[in-house]
């Protein structure tokens, strides 16, 4: 199989593509980026990445990032934190929060804004924002085993201007009981975490630890491994979870910054970026292009 030769194609196909979907305005500094831009990598567990397009340009991973958070906060509770966060896909918007008032603000998944909040409350248990921020950068930077991986500070503080839906999720949780940390605190590393930049290669291969392949960086059980890896198929994709399923058929995780990764379980890890989204906040013609890579590839869970 010629991967160079098939990204090669897609990224062709993507340039033409005249819909590329809306980029997010709510986040100021988000709705600032080109739509034109688009790239996707491949990285396999024996070190090799291949690239097509922008894929060496940073963006914003923005809700990717909670997939980082959940491993993390499974190392340190473990179980514990379904407590606190149910595994459910939602069917609702990644902001929604009127299914939140009527399950007693306790979010249906690590990957709605709601749930994520309370998964970073989680992993910050008293401690300050900032070892919070450190310690995530130390766990990306493993996964992708490149230590130029930052936070852009104004692409937080411009969420953290304009982020009073996300700041009525956390005040609902806390008069539930379900926040364990000044909401400031916790909406602070949540709005830092979410402006973490990464270019397509260095999100590949920080996925490579999903895979579970022989090879990829070791930095959660296999247990633990395949089980955030069928969080990331059942609730990756907010309310089209199920159709990105069907239509690629595997685990990945999107963000509002237009980035998707996406894990075949054994093999490869995959990052695919272009700033416009769909009507339900996925990357469109990320969405596209990972389904055309994954016909030529073959690369389904359910082959
Ligand atoms: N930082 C974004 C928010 O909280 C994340 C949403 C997303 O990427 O889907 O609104």
């Amino acid at each position: 199989m010629d991967l160079q030769a098939i990204l090669d194609d897609i990224c062709a196909e993507m340039r033409k593509a005249e819909d590329r979907g809306v980029v997010a305005r709510y986040i100021p500094q988000l709705a600032q980026v080109s739509p034109d831009h688009f790239g996707v990598s491949v990285a396999l567990p024996s070190g090799q990445v291949f690239s097509a397009g922008d894929a060496q340009v940073p963006f914003s991973i923005q809700s990717v990032s909670k997939v980082f958070t959940l491993a993390m906060a499974l190392g340190r509770m473990g179980d514990q934190l379904w407590t606190r966060v149910g595994r459910e896909p939602s069917g609702e918007a990644f902001n929604a929060i009127l299914q939140l008032e009527r399950e007693k603000g306790r979010p249906r998944n690590p990957f709605i804004n709601a749930g994520a909040i309370v998964t970073t409350d989680a992993v910050l248990a008293g401690h300050a924002p900032r070892e919070f921020l450190g310690e995530l950068l130390r766990f990306i930077r493993t996964a992708a085993q490149d230590d130029d991986i930052h936070i852009n500070d104004a692409v937080a503080a411009s969420e953290q201007a304009t982020g009073d839906l996300n700041r009525s999720l956390a005040y609902f949780m806390l008069s539930h009981g379900n926040l364990l940390n000044a909401p400031d605190l916790t909406l602070g590393a949540y709005f830092h975490q979410c402006a973490v930049e990464m270019t397509c290669e260095q999100l590949a291969r920080a996925g490579l630890f999903l895979t579970g392949a022989a090879g990829a960086p070791r930095m959660v059980s296999p247990a633990r491994q395949h089980r955030i890896n069928a969080m990331m198929m059942l609730c990756g994709h907010y309310d089209a979870s199920g159709d990105f399923a069907y239509r690629v058929g595997l685990p990945g995780k999107s963000g509002v910054g237009g980035g998707i990764m996406v894990i075949v379980p054994g093999r490869a890890a995959i990052s695919v970026w272009s700033p416009g989204l769909n009507a339900q906040g996925n990357s469109k013609l990320g969405t596209e292009a990972i389904e055309m890579l994954a016909q030529r590839t073959g690369w389904s869970v359910f082959r």
